[in-house]
């Protein structure tokens, strides 16, 4: 009896595996990915991407198997690792005098070499990079290198101090006003600009439907000044009565005067978004999951593929040019946020860098944040799974630091830059992050409440989605990752323009960009060439290449194939395909 009903006992239960492994195959393959995958096109103000069949463009796809959503929020180790936030390490001082110069153990305050001491191309390749900065690292009570200390202390600049007893690490950023550049650029405020206040949030591998996934906080923010939710305010109630009189006689183009949320007291109350308006862009495609194809495009107008006698321009150089004073930090030991090894990118040379005014990069070369033994690492560093902490802070909080004090220090003066550069979404976990959502957000309100006015833009932009290996990655192999493949080339682009309709009302005439043309562009398919005749059109140059439109130009639907858009290899793969493909 006893065997008899053993035997029983174990067919039932390989039967039971059996039934519950198919049901959950049949589960998982018919039902639950897609489930997962309803509001994956979903983006502010509940839009989807829209295909329009009466036009000769391409058909966007959406994923039928969605697999990042199903393991979304799992694999988040700096709970774990941080559960209290970035700490210190105990050995940090022993490492960091380790690996830069074994002299300076009586030492405990450091500065880091100045940027703008290095030159292109030869010293911004990654692998010469990281060892002169170690090497340049210096002490600042070493009397004997007091000219090169103080050669350091220009414009922009970092220091790190040990404590004595403790030996911890505590880094300080510094700006300094350059009064001679300040006159320089002057000269220049003549030429008419579009805006005169651009910040870049520059945030490497992160897609679109990510970023609405994991920053919450600053996707409240785009939802709030979000064009069409506005237009839905306003039929509940014409914002337009809240104005004051007082706003009605203002009518000049001191920024003081229509700084926002300051003197509109009334209408900030009622409506505090109004005078801002925010889109969002649906199809802009990248061409590839890696920062430098899609990022030259953006920045310098050319790509590797392209011409190598036409020399790509740093849009950098153009904004010095119309009188803008320029600053730009990435956590990336680089110079230009350039992931540059000399084995992989010999075309570098052929693209004419140009310095930002004010830089900080240096500081993330540092040995305790880039691994000497191996740059790229899971538990630290750029590609760090878990926060990319450096002496106890986040490294991004120093980045926002510097922004801050950039701009408090250029407050009075009329046109300025600032990119930030984060590489805290390019690591395999997709959750880290997350981390940036709230110091993101509190950065972007603080710019929108003292210093942006009617000639301000904010980006929100990426290159392209996350293409490092994880689980999702491994998905894909088995054709169950498709989402993955279409978020690595759907990456984020978010802007936040003032709201011309309200400004043209109050102070009249400031119609120097067509709105009705962003909000055409939400559902057009472009790249990141477009970015760059954005940065051009921004300062009233004309374009670049005739064939591509600005995003303040109707775009014409030009790539209404993967071809002719420039994605020719398979690997590349491209969202955008003609019906009958
Ligand atoms: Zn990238």
């Amino acid at each position: 009896m006893q065997v008899s009903s053993k035997k029983k006992k174990k067919k039932i239960s390989i039967f039971n595996i059996i039934i519950l492994i198919l049901i959950s195959i049949i589960f998982y393959k018919f039902f639950f990915p897609k489930f997962l995958c309803r509001n994956w096109d979903k983006g502010l103000g509940n839009i989807s991407i829209k295909n329009n069949k009466n036009e000769d463009s391409c058909f966007w796809e959406k994923p039928k198997v969605c697999n990042i959503n199903l393991f979304d929020g799992i694999f988040d180790l700096s709970k774990i690792y941080y559960p209290n936030g970035c700490k210190h390490d105990k050995k940090e001082r022993n490492y960091f005098i380790k690996y830069t110069n074994k002299l300076y153990y009586k030492y405990f305050d450091f500065i880091y070499p100045n940027e703008l001491n290095y030159k292109y191309p030869d010293d911004i390749y990654l692998e010469v990079l990281i060892k002169k900065v170690r090497n340049e690292i210096l002490p600042i009570s070493n009397n004997s290198n007091i000219n090169k200390i103080n050669n350091n202390k220009k414009n922009a600049y970092a220091t790190l101090h040990f404590d004595k007893k403790t030996n911890l690490g505590e880094i300080n950023i510094n700006i300094i006003k350059n009064e001679t550049l300040i006159k320089e650029r002057e000269k220049l405020l003549e030429k008419k600009t579009k805006f005169d206040n651009i910040l870049v949030i520059y945030i490497d591998a992160l897609s679109r439907q990510h970023f609405l996934r994991k920053m919450k906080l600053t996707r409240k923010i785009l939802e709030n000044y979000y064009w069409r939710n506005e237009k839905k305010k306003k039929n509940l109630k014409d914002p337009e009565e809240n104005i004051t009189n007082n706003n009605k006689n203002n009518n000049n183009n001191n920024i003081k005067n229509t700084n926002i949320n300051k003197e509109d007291n009334i209408s900030k109350s009622k409506n505090p978004y109004f005078k801002i308006s925010s889109y969002q862009f649906l199809k802009y495609h990248a061409f590839y999951a890696s920062t430098p194809p899609s990022i030259m495009p953006m920045f310098y107008g050319e790509n590797f593929n392209n011409d190598l006698k036409k020399r790509g321009i740093s849009i950098i150089k153009y904004l010095k040019n119309s009188g803008f004073i320029t600053a730009d930090s990435g956590n990336h030991c680089s110079k230009t946020y350039l992931d540059i090894q000399k084995s992989f990118y010999k075309d570098y040379i052929y693209f004419n860098f140009e310095d930002c005014d004010y830089q900080i990069f240096h500081l993330f070369c540092d040995p305790n944040y880039m691994d000497p033994k191996i740059y790229y690492t899971n538990l630290k560093g750029p590609y760090s799974i878990i926060r990319k902490c450096l002496y106890g802070k986040d490294t991004f909080e120093y980045q926002f630091e510097f922004g801050r004090k950039f701009l408090e220090k250029y407050k009075n003066y009329k046109r300025k830059f600032l990119r930030l550069a984060f590489s805290d979404a390019h690591e395999s976990s997709g959750e880290s992050i997350k981390y940036l959502d709230k110091p993101l957000s509190d950065f972007i309100n603080f710019y929108i409440e003292n210093y942006f006015n009617e000639k301000s833009i904010i980006f929100i932009i990426s290159d392209h989605g996350n293409g490092m290996p994880s689980i999702n990655n491994l998905f894909n192999s088995f054709y169950l990752g498709q989402d993955f493949t279409f978020e690595k080339h759907s990456p984020t682009l978010f802007l936040i323009v003032p709201n011309l309709d309200f400004y043209n009302f109050h102070f009249k005439n400031i119609s120097y960009i067509n709105q009705t043309s962003i909000e055409i562009n939400e559902q057009r398919f472009f790249n990141s060439f477009s970015i760059y005749e954005t940065f051009l059109d921004i300062l009233n140059m004309g374009k670049y290449n005739q064939k591509i439109e600005s995003l303040f130009q109707e775009i014409n639907g030009n790539f209404s194939n993967c071809e002719k858009f420039g994605i020719l290899s398979d690997t590349m793969n491209c969202i955008c395909k003609k019906e009958n493909q």
